[in-house]
């Protein structure tokens, strides 16, 4: 069973270490929430107690360490706010333990293991390639420990087709849910030479690769790190966490929440602390949304035939720029349906305009609300009138469909200020930045530090990046263009293997 690690900042600066006999204390407590004292002594009882009510379920024996724990938080305690400032599970390395030492050569090492790094070794096997996978934390660590507990696919199951790893569950049109992903994805990590807990500190041309387990070389290497590294936090000073670190409503700190920004996570966390009846601020951003269903079928399946998601890059008429996009809002829990922030609204929750800045702790908001949501619907309506000219074109028969009316309008333009300790937690769904400062390779990059190539494919020879958005098409970051693009790489790196290296 995970055990879960988590620190205590008391309110004086002093620091606890403590453990957590089971995951069950992730109910109770967030990494980067504030509590005050009485209600973190509160939490951490109910917390360690539900922990070790697991351990007795799981080995039918009471757990001591959990009651050890409760008692040293108590005898610790000091008066004022408590900060959770890191709560992590402890990685179970059974399948794929990190060697003592990695050092030696490999045809090409792949630094990743999530679903575009096992990809690329998929095909790589199929070819013959000697190849290894590093993975610093566990495979699949991001779908496991970046996501909340009610998360869901947002695209359907059928788009998860990974190279030689067809979904095969009997809801391809439903959305699968934390655990489904991790059963579906986790046996393609079997039979593949996959190392965890080795972090890649440095690519060096050559290519030299350091890790925290030694020194390798390799001819070609694979860049399948993700394209989500550093959340970003734009005021840090006002604590709270990032979208990665939120789990679920009862963690958070009694009060009201602000959740800051609407791209997909927000407007779904938002969502989630809704449903749980928490009072919810949301500084609405420019995120565009896109309906769920539209004339009897998931709108994905329609884009899907469209050819929205063959188009590359190339063709968008943004060009690179697509890259840097927003997603569409939209949820696939409980069955999908659209995310009608309008609708939030009605119901309670209160909607601002774009977090702009922080000032003696006040939170100023853009008077861009009205904006933001009409530009969000009309997205939506646009895709609505392309679906509509493909089904005429086509000839198709769908059912027709009354158009979106909005179900509220603001009475403001969404200006204003809100005082930071009117919220009890701020979630900051304020998406990441890369930091690829360990990929020593010039050539890799364009001027602005972005990654530069064409189909992942670089300017320095066997320099290869995959999984990042839109790398060649929309599904490139997601499970819809994985194998499209894990095959082409695979391809090439197997030509290049194959090649007779000059002397
Ligand atoms: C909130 C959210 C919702 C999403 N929803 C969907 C969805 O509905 N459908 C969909 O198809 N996609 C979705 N995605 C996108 C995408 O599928 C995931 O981000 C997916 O995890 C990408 O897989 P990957 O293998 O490219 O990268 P990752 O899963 O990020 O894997 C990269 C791996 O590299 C490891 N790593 C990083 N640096 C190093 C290093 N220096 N050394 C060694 N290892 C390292 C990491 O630990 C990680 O395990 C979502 C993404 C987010 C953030």
């Amino acid at each position: 069973m995970p055990t879960v690690d988590f620190t205590l900042r008391w309110a004086d600066g002093t620091e606890q270490r403590c453990q957590s006999p089971s995951t069950a204390i992730e109910r109770f407590l967030a990494e980067g929430a504030t509590y005050p004292h009485e209600e973190l002594l509160r939490r951490a009882d109910d917390g360690l107690a539900a922990a070790s009510r697991r351990v007795v379920e799981v080995y039918g024996m009471a757990c001591t360490a959990a009651s050890a724990q409760r008692d040293a938080i108590r005898a610790s305690v000091r008066p004022g706010p408590v900060t959770v400032t890191r709560l992590h599970r402890t990685p179970r390395r059974v399948r794929f333990p990190a060697p003592p030492r990695l050092d030696g050569h490999h045809e090409v090492v792949v630094i990743g293991g999530g679903q575009a790094g096992l990809a690329v070794s998929h095909g790589l096997l199929e070819r013959g390639v000697d190849h290894v996978v590093l993975e610093r934390d566990r495979v699949l660590h991001n779908w496991r420990d970046a996501r909340w507990d009610a998360f869901s696919l947002v695209t359907p199951n059928w788009q998860c087709h990974l190279p030689g790893h067809p979904y095969r569950g009997d809801d391809p049109d439903g959305f699968m849910v934390k655990d489904e992903i991790l059963a579906y994805v986790e046996p393609y990590a079997h039979g593949k030479p996959v190392y965890e807990g080795v972090t890649v500190h440095a690519v060096k041309p050559g290519f030299t690769i350091e890790t925290s387990h030694g020194t390798l070389t390799a001819d070609q290497v694979v860049l399948a790190v993700g394209g989500y590294h550093v959340p970003r936090v734009p005021y840090p000073a006002l604590g709270g966490l990032h979208s990665d670190r939120y789990r679920n409503p009862d963690a958070l700190p009694d009060g009201p929440v602000l959740v800051v920004g609407t791209g997909q996570s927000g407007a779904q966390i938002a969502e989630d602390l809704h449903l749980a009846g928490r009072e919810v601020h949301l500084a609405v951003g420019t995120a565009p949304r896109v309906a769920r269903f539209y004339r009897g079928r998931d709108c994905v399946a329609w884009l899907h035939d469209m050819g929205h998601y063959d188009m590359p890059v190339t063709e968008h008429p943004q060009g690179k720029g697509a890259r840097h996009e927003a997603n569409h809002y939209v949820t696939g829990r409980g069955g999908g349906h659209d995310l009608d922030l309008r609708a939030f609204a009605r119901e309670g929750m209160h909607l601002h305009g774009r977090l702009t800045h922080v000032q003696d702790g006040t939170l100023h908001f853009a008077g861009d609300l009205e904006a933001n949501l009409d530009a969000a619907d009309a997205t939506m309506e646009r895709i609505k009138d392309a679906i509509d000219r493909h089904i005429a074109a086509h000839g198709l028969d769908a059912p027709t469909e009354p158009r979106y009316v909005p179900v509220w309008r603001p009475p403001t333009d969404g200006s204003g200020t809100l005082d930071a300790s009117a919220v009890s937690t701020i979630v900051w769904a304020t998406g990441f930045r890369s930091d690829w400062s360990f990929v020593h390779v010039p050539d890799a990059f364009d001027a602005d530090g972005h990654p530069e190539h064409l189909r992942g494919v670089t300017d320095e020879p066997g320099l290869y990046f995959v999984g990042l958005p839109w790398l060649h098409t929309w599904g490139s970051g997601r499970f819809a263009g994985i194998a499209r693009d894990a095959e082409h790489l695979a391809g090439v790196i197997g030509a290049r293997a194959a090649r007779p290296q000059a002397a």
